[in-house]
């Protein structure tokens, strides 16, 4: 029995795992990544993080946090037990509080082509590059909205790819707006300012958007629409999303409240179930900083240290990022024309191969699941669900165990220690 499970490790995870450690409790963080760190510290090597980055995984580390990674919870008999696929096995795992820090995943919304071999998300992009895939020379368009482009561009430069184009779907009265409500964050936008060096000789344009992407067997030609007009652009990869979408879904089987899509939380983040605190992404997209005071503050509560956690400094900074969270949703909320895109013989579920005439908007999500197997594949809705709620105003699906597709293998290992 652990004193806090956190599941995890990203910023948020890690933040709240270093709240609880120093207060001398007992804590181990799951994670079904390969390595500590979440989505923006995704690494091969602990050397090639940023310093901070570094800095907080051995912090941790240092503190006697437990990191095991390959560690995918899959369901959830209580808020005091978990149940774990890692490394082939499944093991069950109590504890006497529970904090989630389970991210957001990239919302991927249909259009002709979209299913081609080399036509991946923007952060999909970012992932594989830092996986160590190789774009040294590959023509790369990227087409997609928020902050993530510009972070994502420069990695795709910097990784040796010839960036023919970036192309954010919001309007430039938008982003000009959201530029502006920056000014107090100088940081911020000396960072963004640093990015577009990198890719400066990509041309970056508003209020446009991929429509289609063409070839055989392999992506061979993109074409968007640049600011209404159609252009077509060879390339060898597109980098497409329309935006985050908070992961929920463990803390629905929980049965924990969710308001538009993230979890709710109070001013602990604790959320409608006792004994549960979330944060981070899954409680709103909001960046990296907002999740690592999250991290704190439920931190701090899960371990009885209230007044910590109330403290104004730490409320204050979490309010700041709610408040940037709702500045970043309303300037790049997903235009309605990228709901339009997909035309009757494109796939809207890939794992079960169902096209966008075979389902009727008028039906449910369950009535789609039930004709058409929509959502019943690998990634259980994890990428049609969400389009298709976009798309037809479908309630979002249930969330039911088990998560993800895990596998029962037949050698295990105990939960250890698995960061470096
Ligand atoms: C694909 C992608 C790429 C991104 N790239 C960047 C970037 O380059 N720069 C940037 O500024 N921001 C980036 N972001 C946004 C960034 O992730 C957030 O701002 C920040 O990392 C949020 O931290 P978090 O701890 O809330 O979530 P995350 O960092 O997403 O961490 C959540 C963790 O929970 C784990 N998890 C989820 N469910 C389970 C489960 N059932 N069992 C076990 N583990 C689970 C995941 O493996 C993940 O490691 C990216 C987001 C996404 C989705």
């Amino acid at each position: 029995m652990v004193d806090v499970l956190v599941v995890g490790a990203g910023p948020a995870g890690l933040s709240a795992a270093i709240a609880v450690a120093e207060r001398g409790k007992r804590v181990l963080v799951l994670d079904q990544g390969l390595r500590p760190g979440g989505q923006i510290w995704r690494h091969r090597q602990l050397a090639s993080l940023p310093p901070h980055a570094r800095a907080m995984i051995e912090r941790a580390l240092a503190l006697g946090v437990v990191i095991a990674n390959d560690a995918r919870v899959v369901d959830a008999i209580s808020p005091n037990e978990l149940v774990i696929a890692f490394r082939g096995r499944i093991d069950r795992q109590p504890t006497r509080a529970l904090i989630l820090a389970t991210g957001a995943r990239e919302r991927l919304l249909p259009f002709p082509g979209w299913t081609l071999p080399g036509v991946v998300g923007v952060g999909g992009l970012q992932a594989l590059i830092k996986s160590g895939v190789s774009l040294a020379g590959a023509r790369v368009v990227i087409c997609g909205t928020g902050p993530l482009l510009f972070p994502v561009a420069a990695t795709a430069v910097a990784a040796g790819a010839d960036l023919l184009l970036v192309a954010e779907q919001a309007s430039r009265g938008a982003v000009l707006g959201f530029g502006t409500s920056l000014l107090a964050k100088p940081e911020a936008l000396l960072q963004a300012a640093k990015y577009r060096a990198v890719f400066r000789k990509a041309p970056f344009h508003t209020g446009s958007w991929i429509t289609a992407a063409e070839g055989f067997g392999h992506v061979q030609r993109a074409v968007v629409n640049v600011r209404g007009k159609s252009v077509t652009f060879d390339c060898d990869w597109v980098a497409t999303s329309a935006g985050l979408v908070p992961s929920t879904e463990l803390a629905q089987i929980l049965g924990c409240t969710t308001v538009d899509g993230a979890v709710d939380v109070d001013d602990m983040q604790g959320t409608s179930v006792g004994g549960v605190w979330a944060i981070g992404e899954c409680t709103g997209v909001k960046g990296d900083l907002a999740a690592i005071t999250e991290g704190e503050i439920a931190g701090r509560a899960a371990v009885g240290d209230v007044d910590g956690a109330r403290a104004g400094s730490l409320q204050r900074r979490r309010n700041r990022g709610r408040m940037f969270g709702r500045r970043l949703a309303r300037a790049f909320a997903a235009r309605e024309e990228l709901l339009q895109l997909a035309t009757d013989d494109t796939i809207i579920c890939r794992c079960e191969d169902v096209r966008r005439r075979d389902v009727d908007p008028t039906w449910t999500q369950r009535q789609a699941k039930l004709w058409t197997r929509v959502g019943m594949g690998e990634c259980q809705g994890a990428v049609c669900g969400t389009a298709c709620t976009a798309m037809f105003g479908w309630a979002a699906n249930v969330a039911r165990p088990p998560l993800g597709a895990p596998t029962v293998g037949e050698w295990g290992e105990e939960l250890r220690n698995t960061a470096p």
